[in-house]
């Protein structure tokens, strides 16, 4: 892998069950980036309610209300 390339690690199926927003308590949903996100991440989850998005860093969800950014 080059220095500064992107891989995504996919978040494990049975953590991302369990996984809710922690500002509004709805489940999270595995996104990518492609999809209308602009980040400097390769992948994060999505709260289908709040529309927040959190990045996923080496495959560990980053799920601070800080670090988030509301989808437009
Ligand atoms: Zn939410």
């Amino acid at each position: 892998m080059k220095f500064g390339e992107v891989t995504p690690v996919p978040v494990d199926p049975e953590l991302l069950a369990i996984l809710v927003c922690p500002a509004c308590r709805n489940p999270l949903v595995e996104r990518v980036v492609g999809e209308g996100i602009e980040w400097p991440a390769a992948e994060g989850l999505s709260c289908t309610a709040c529309r927040r998005f959190y990045p996923v860093r080496d495959g560990i969800p980053v799920l601070l209300v800080e670090e988030a950014r509301v989808l437009p």
